[in-house]
């Protein structure tokens, strides 16, 4: 593997994932610009391997058997470069940098991302979003770099997205991202940023390993409070426990394995459909290596 990026071998992915759960991959790399990952996806390909693209790890529960396959990171993609309204972003970004940085510069427009652990690439595939907004709402267009190493510019009128979904996921590798911003009253976006975060720290398990909410609320009605009425809250399988304090979070209590974790996700949308006759669809990804 030559002119990739930086190489390693043999990396518990375990330590990649907000919780804490994952197998030994084969390879992590990390190339550092766009022509190291042409050459990663060449050698990916000439070899026939598996590979998977991940952020910052706080939205997916990955397969915890070994993956003889390629973790892309793209930890070096970090250019953050303004132009009087927009700003490009590499996808290795912290949203919570960005969110910083925007708003000294004046910008309010992500704020609402400030407490959202992901990173810009992660992020805008999935469309997160909190507090009535979501990052595709200030989406200019989209670096993307497809399997065979091809570089596109997709304009945001050109994706397909919605409620936590766009039409980049699976199917791109997103490189750099131009957001539309505006200005705005930045002390008044840290003060809300302030009042949020403590209302998370108060309702949400932080000091736990876990994934973020792991169901979507369906239409007009809340994950969590069908399963707190349910009386879920505590209910654990092996090391994986729905939250007392949050009940549509799903934590690692004591050593989760992968199992254990798909198995309560699975016990609690069964008891939700018994009661309620709703189908509960899981936010995060879940990554079993041989579907690949
Ligand atoms: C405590 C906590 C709070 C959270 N709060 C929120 C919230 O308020 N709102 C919200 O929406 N989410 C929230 N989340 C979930 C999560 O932080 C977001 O979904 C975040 O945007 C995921 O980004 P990531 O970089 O961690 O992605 P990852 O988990 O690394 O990856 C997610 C998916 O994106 C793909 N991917 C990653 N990078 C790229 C790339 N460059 N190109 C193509 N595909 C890529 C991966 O293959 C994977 O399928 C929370 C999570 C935690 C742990």
């Amino acid at each position: 593997m030559n002119n990739v990026g930086e190489v390693l071998n043999d990396v518990d992915l375990k330590n990649y994932t907000s919780l804490k759960i994952g197998g030994h991959a084969k390879y992590l790399v990390k190339p550092r610009n766009i022509g190291e990952l042409q050459n990663l996806l060449e050698y990916i390909h000439e070899n026939n391997m598996k590979y998977l693209v991940l952020g910052n790890g706080t939205n997916v529960i990955l397969d915890d058997s070994d993956f003889n396959g390629i973790i892309i990171k793209l930890d070096y993609f970090k250019d953050i470069v303004f132009c009087e309204n927009e700003v490009t972003v590499g996808s290795g970004v912290s949203l919570a940098f960005l969110s910083k940085t925007t708003l000294n510069n004046g910008f309010v427009s992500l704020g609402f991302a400030s407490m959202i652990p992901g990173n810009v690439g992660g992020s805008v595939v999935g469309n997160a979003g909190c507090y009535g907004h979501e990052i595709m709402e200030f989406v200019k267009s989209v670096e993307v770099m497809d399997k065979n190493g091809e570089i596109f510019v997709i304009d945001r009128k050109d994706i397909s997205y919605g409620y936590r979904y766009t039409s980049l996921k699976d199917k791109y590798i997103v490189l750099n991202v131009v957001f539309t911003l505006s200005k705005g009253d930045v002390n008044a976006a840290y003060e809300e940023i302030i009042q949020n975060n403590a209302k998370r720290m108060e309702t949400q398990p932080l000091n736990y390993h876990n994934v973020g909410s792991v169901f979507r609320n369906p239409e007009n009605a809340s994950a969590g409070k069908m399963i707190d009425d349910l009386k879920l809250k505590g209910y654990t399988i092996g090391g994986a426990k729905v939250s007392d304090k949050h009940a549509n979070f799903i934590i690692n209590n004591d050593n989760a394995s992968f199992k254990d974790f798909v198995d309560l996700i699975n016990h609690v949308k069964k008891e939700v459909k018994d009661a309620y006759q709703i189908d509960l669809v899981v936010e995060p990804s879940i990554i079993k290596w041989d579907k690949l």
